[in-house]
């Protein structure tokens, strides 16, 4: 497995955002104390809000570097992890030049911001067992043209995480920005890819506020990786991405990890006993171990199943139509007592 540390990201970087000068806001161009701002057309009357927020979000970040143990400046946060996907995209991707590559069956957005930006998406399909194929990624790769692979573990729709060694040989092996999207790592047992960031040049790692922490309504998603492709991010962002009431809610929400804790602690326990639960079910094909907060099962029937609940006021996801997931609703993890709602549901279904 030998190989990379040496990689140039420089040649991957798009012309035009090399040469780009990035907007200067005022809050960039004087960033130490004073006593009197007349300096950002802000209106000075106090409201609580009438203050541009920290462009850098640097109190933010000093307290997501401390719990997971990553410099700030390893650190970018976008306008949920879905704007990081959407920088990455434009900073590396030349329209209807570059592609990207994608595993199918997996996260919905990749292929959606691809497609915005018009750039072409590549798909190489995950093994039955719902991992990365390692060789044909590697076979389907074009140098210096198939600039970004998405690897999404824990995976969504799937809910398992790929292995280390694999995601450890792709990161090695491909010529591209590999990001490894790890939205539900909170929920698994396998650990964290974070720890990889600075000895490889190309990869991105996306965590988020939306799953584990509760917070999907505040739109907090983080990017992790080597200084280079932090300063690129932050070079392309909007300025005040992440706006005042969202830095206001994630410091507080930061300040108290043991509400989050517990929260993964109840969704596991709540994970075990729903796997063991729809698994006694007559009409149950599979329920595929996961490690995430959602569980994929499969049914005889399963178009039957979704309408059943949901006429019961009951909605799970259909992935009935999704690769590899024939005949599968995806069910996210509830409370103890939602999940005795949906199981009382089925139960009676028979
Ligand atoms: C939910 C989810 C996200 C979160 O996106 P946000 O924009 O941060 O809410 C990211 N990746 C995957 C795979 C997800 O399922």
């Amino acid at each position: 497995m030998g190989k990379r540390n040496n990689m140039n990201i420089n040649n991957l970087i798009r012309s035009n955002i090399k040469k780009l000068s990035p907007y200067a806001s005022a809050r960039h161009e004087f960033t130490g104390k004073a006593e009197v701002f007349l300096d950002a057309n802000e209106n000075p009357f106090e409201t609580g809000f009438n203050r541009y927020p920290d462009p850098l979000q640097i109190e933010v970040k000093k307290q997501i570097s401390k719990i997971k143990n990553v410099a700030v400046e390893n650190i970018f946060l976008g306008n949920g992890s879905d704007e990081a996907i959407d920088l990455l995209m434009r900073i590396f991707c030349e329209p209807r030049i570059d592609e990207i590559m994608i595993l199918p069956p997996t996260y919905g957005m990749y292929k959606v911001s691809a497609s915005i930006a018009d750039v072409a998406i590549k798909t190489v399909n995950l093994t039955l067992d719902f991992q990365p194929n390692v060789d044909e990624i590697l076979a389907a790769e074009v140098k210096n043209k198939t600039k970004l692979l998405f690897l999404c573990s824990p995976n969504n729709p799937t809910g398992n995480s790929f292995d280390l060694k694999t995601m450890g040989y792709l990161v090695k092996h491909f010529n591209g920005i590999v990001v490894i999207d790890e939205a539900y790592i909170d929920f698994a047992e396998q650990e964290s890819c974070i720890k990889w960031i600075n000895k490889y040049p190309n990869l991105v790692i996306l965590q988020t506020f939306s799953k584990a922490w509760g917070l999907a309504g505040i739109r907090l998603g983080m990017a992790f990786a080597n200084t280079q492709i932090v300063n690129l991010l932050n070079k392309v962002k909007p300025p005040y991405n992440i706006n005042q009431l969202t830095q206001k809610v994630a410091l507080q929400t930061l300040e108290n990890q043991e509400q989050t804790k517990g929260y993964i602690k109840e969704i596991l326990k709540e994970r075990y006993w729903l796997e063991l639960a729809l698994g006694d079910l007559k009409f149950t094909k599979k329920v595929y171990s996961s490690d995430a907060n959602f569980i994929l099962v499969e049914f005889d029937n399963p178009r039957i199943v979704y309408d059943y609940l949901a006429a019961k006021g009951v909605i799970v996801r259909d992935r009935s139509n999704v690769i590899l997931c024939d005949n599968c609703l995806r069910i996210t993890v509830g409370t103890h007592e939602e999940n005795g709602i949906l199981v009382n549901c089925l139960r009676e279904m028979i």
